[in-house]
C-alpha cells in the first residue's frame, strides 16, 4: 500500500481537501483483474451498515473517518432503550437506583453514546426498526406501532428530513411484490424515506467471514454490472446487544484501498434527492 496525496482529485463531499491523503492499492490493475472488472471506470458507491450500534462500531468510525468516506448507518432503536432495559433487566432495583448499579442498563448507555459519537463524526443514521422482524409478514398495526416507537427514540440521533429507514431482511424489494408495498406506504405515512440497498457484501454470512470473500462479493457484483449504488454491509448483530459484526469491523480498513481502485466513495445524496440535513 502507498500513500498518494490527491489535492487534485478534491470533490464535493470532502472538507478541506488540501492535504488529504488516503490510501490507495499499490497496483490497481491487478485488483482489477482479480475481481474481473471490464474496465478502468470507478463506479460510485456509498457505504451502508446495519443492525448496531455495537460497543466496537467506533473502531469502524474511526477507520471511515480517517479515510474520509461518507457512511449511513441503520440502527436498532431496540439497542438504545435504556429506560426499558431499567425497567425489565434492571430488577430487582430500589425505587432510588439510578441503574448506575445495572449492567445491562451501562452498557445500552454505551451504545447510545456511540450513536451520538457517530453522528457526531458526520455520518449519517437511519432507523433499522425496533425489532428487525419481517415487517412485511406481521399484522399492519405491530409494524406501523413499531415504526412510531422506533422513530420516538431514535429522534435525537436521525440526521435527514425526512429521516432514513431501511427494512431489516431486504424486505424493501424481496418482499415487496408479495405485500403490495403496504410496508412501504406505511413508512412512507409514518414519515420515513426508505433507502435500499443494491449490492450486498453478504457480511453477515459467517461462510464468508474469511479472507477476502467480503471484499470479492462487493467488488465482483460492481463490476459485473458495470454501475455504482448503494451497498449493504453490517456493523451489528441484531440478536446481540454489545458485539458487532467484528470481522467486517475489523477488516474494512484493509478492504478500502481495494475497493477504491474501483470505486469512487459518495455520500447518500449522491443517490437519493431531496433529503435535508436535520
Ligand atoms: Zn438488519
Amino acid at each position: 500500500m502507498k500513500k498518494n496525496s490527491l489535492p487534485g482529485m478534491c470533490i464535493g463531499l470532502l472538507v478541506g481537501c488540501s492535504g488529504l491523503t488516503v490510501v490507495q492499492a499499490d497496483d490497481c490493475s491487478a485488483i482489477r483483474a482479480q475481481y474481473q472488472c471490464q474496465d478502468d471506470a470507478r463506479y460510485p458507491l456509498h457505504l451502508s451498515f446495519d443492525d448496531g450500534p455495537a460497543l466496537q462500531t467506533p473502531e469502524l468510525v474511526q477507520v471511515l473517518q480517517r479515510e474520509h468516506i461518507p457512511a449511513t448507518f441503520f440502527v436498532l432503536a431496540g439497542k438504545v432503550d435504556c429506560e426499558r432495559i431499567l425497567t425489565e433487566q434492571c430488577l430487582p432495583r430500589s425505587p432510588t437506583s439510578d441503574g448506575s448499579d445495572c449492567e445491562a442498563y451501562q452498557q445500552c448507555r454505551q451504545r447510545r453514546d456511540v450513536l451520538a459519537d457517530t453522528r457526531k463524526a458526520g455520518f449519517e443514521i437511519g432507523s433499522h426498526s425496533y425489532l428487525h422482524l419481517h415487517y412485511t409478514q406481521v399484522p399492519p398495526e405491530q409494524a406501523r406501532a413499531d415504526f412510531v416507537r422506533a422513530r420516538q427514540l431514535l429522534e435525537p440521533y436521525l440526521t435527514t428530513s425526512p429521516p432514513l429507514f431501511r427494512l431489516p431482511f431486504g424486505d424493501g424489494w424481496f418482499n415487496h411484490k408479495e405485500n403490495n408495498g403496504q410496508v412501504l406506504k406505511m413508512l412512507e405515512q409514518t414519515g420515513f424515506t426508505h433507502i435500499d440497498w443494491q449490492f450486498s457484501a453478504f457480511d453477515w454470512n459467517t461462510d464468508n467471514q474469511q479472507g477476502d470473500k467480503i471484499l470479492s462479493n462487493v467488488l465482483e457484483q460492481v463490476c459485473q454490472r458495470r454501475q455504482g449504488g448503494v451497498v449493504l454491509f453490517h456493523d451489528g448483530v441484531p440478536e446481540q446487544m454489545n458485539e458487532g459484526r467484528l470481522f467486517t469491523i475489523r477488516n474494512m480498513a484493509r478492504w478500502i484501498p481495494a475497493m477504491r481502485c474501483v470505486v469512487d466513495f459518495k455520500p447518500l445524496s449522491f443517490f437519493v434527492k431531496n433529503l435535508a440535513e436535520k
